[in-house]
C-alpha cells in the first residue's frame, strides 16, 4: 500500500442527485432554497501523486465540484475519465470540458467503441478542444492509467444504450472494484463474488433499499440490486468479505442516506457499508 496511489469517493446518490431534481419533499426543498448539494451523484477519482496524474470514473453533472475536490488533493491536472455506461447521471457533465468549461486539452475518455459512438453523438452540440482523446477499451484487458495503475473493466447487466461496465482499478497488491450501476447480481453472481475476493474494497449499486420506496413509478421498470434481499442473499460471506462491501449509487428514496435510520443499523450489524463522500482507498 502507498500513499502515492488513491481512490476518493466524490460522490454516492443515484442519478437525479440529493436533492433531487424537481423533490417536493420538505426537507430536499430546504436544501434547494439554500443552494446545498447534500449528496453528489456516484463518482470515484483515481490519483497517482508520482506521475501526477488523476482521473474520474465519469462525468457526472457534478462534476465541477468533484474536479475541484479531485484537484486539491492531487495537484494534479485531470488526466482523463473512465466511463461506466451512457446515462445521464454518468456522462451528464461531459458538457463542463467544452470550450465554454474547462476548455481543457490532451485529455483522454476511455469507452468501450460503443459508448464512444454515443458520448461522440452526446458531445457534438458541444464545441469542444481537439485535444480529447477517445480510447477504446475492450471488456476484461487489463489498460494502464499510469505506470503503477491498472484498470479493468468488467461487463455487468444495465439496461443502458451501449455497454455498462464496473471497474477494477489495481496497483501491485491493492485493487478498489467500483460497480455503481447493475440491474442485478444474479445474472453476473459468479463474477461479482470472484472479484470481491480479489480486492480490497467493492463499491456496489445500493440504489434501493427494497420494493417499497417508488410509489409513484414500477420499481421493475428501473431494475437494480435491493440491498435488503442482498444482505440476505449474501449473509454466508465472511465478516472480511462482507466488509469490502460498500454500497453507492443510493436514490433519494433510500432510508441509508439517513445514518439514524433502523436500515442503516441493520446494514451495519451485518458487516456491511455504505460509501462515504471523501472516503480515501490507498493503493
Ligand atoms: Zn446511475
Ligand atoms: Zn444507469
Amino acid at each position: 500500500m502507498s500513499k502515492d496511489f488513491f481512490g476518493i469517493v466524490l460522490g454516492i446518490v443515484q442519478d437525479g442527485g440529493y436533492p433531487h431534481v424537481g423533490s417536493l419533499n420538505m426537507k430536499q426543498q430546504e436544501y434547494f432554497q439554500n443552494a446545498i448539494i447534500k449528496e453528489k451523484i456516484t463518482c470515484l477519482g483515481i490519483v497517482d501523486r508520482i506521475e501526477k496524474k488523476s482521473f474520474l470514473i465519469d462525468a457526472t453533472p457534478h462534476l465541477p465540484y468533484q474536479l475541484d475536490k479531485l484537484l486539491e488533493l492531487s495537484k494534479n491536472p485531470l488526466s482523463g475519465i473512465l466511463i461506466t455506461h451512457t446515462h445521464w447521471g454518468h456522462i451528464g457533465g461531459l458538457g463542463w470540458l467544452s470550450k465554454e468549461g474547462l476548455n481543457h486539452q490532451d485529455f483522454k475518455i476511455f469507452s468501450s467503441c460503443d459508448n464512444i459512438s454515443i458520448i461522440k453523438k452526446y458531445c457534438d452540440i458541444f464545441e469542444f478542444n481537439t485535444n480529447i482523446f477517445f480510447e477504446k477499451i475492450t471488456e476484461g484487458n487489463l489498460f494502464h492509467l499510469t505506470r503503477n495503475i491498472k484498470a479493468k473493466a468488467v461487463k455487468v447487466p444495465h439496461r443502458a444504450k451501449g455497454d455498462t461496465f464496473g471497474y477494477v482499478i489495481a496497483t501491485g497488491d491493492r485493487k478498489i472494484g467500483y460497480f455503481p450501476d447493475c440491474d442485478s447480481l444474479q445474472k453476473w453472481k459468479g463474477d461479482f463474488l470472484k472479484i470481491l475476493h480479489e480486492v480490497d474494497v467493492f463499491y456496489l449499486d445500493g440504489t434501493f433499499w427494497n420494493r417499497k420506496e417508488l410509489d409513484s413509478r414500477n420499481i421493475n421498470s428501473v431494475p437494480h440490486p435491493l440491498v435488503e434481499n442482498l444482505i440476505e442473499d449474501l449473509k454466508d460471506l465472511s465478516v472480511e468479505m462482507k466488509r469490502k462491501l460498500k454500497f453507492i449509487h443510493l436514490n433519494q428514496t433510500n432510508p441509508l442516506l439517513d445514518k439514524s435510520s433502523s436500515e442503516f443499523k441493520k446494514l451495519r450489524e451485518n458487516h456491511f457499508g455504505v460509501a462515504e463522500d471523501g472516503e480515501l482507498t490507498f493503493l
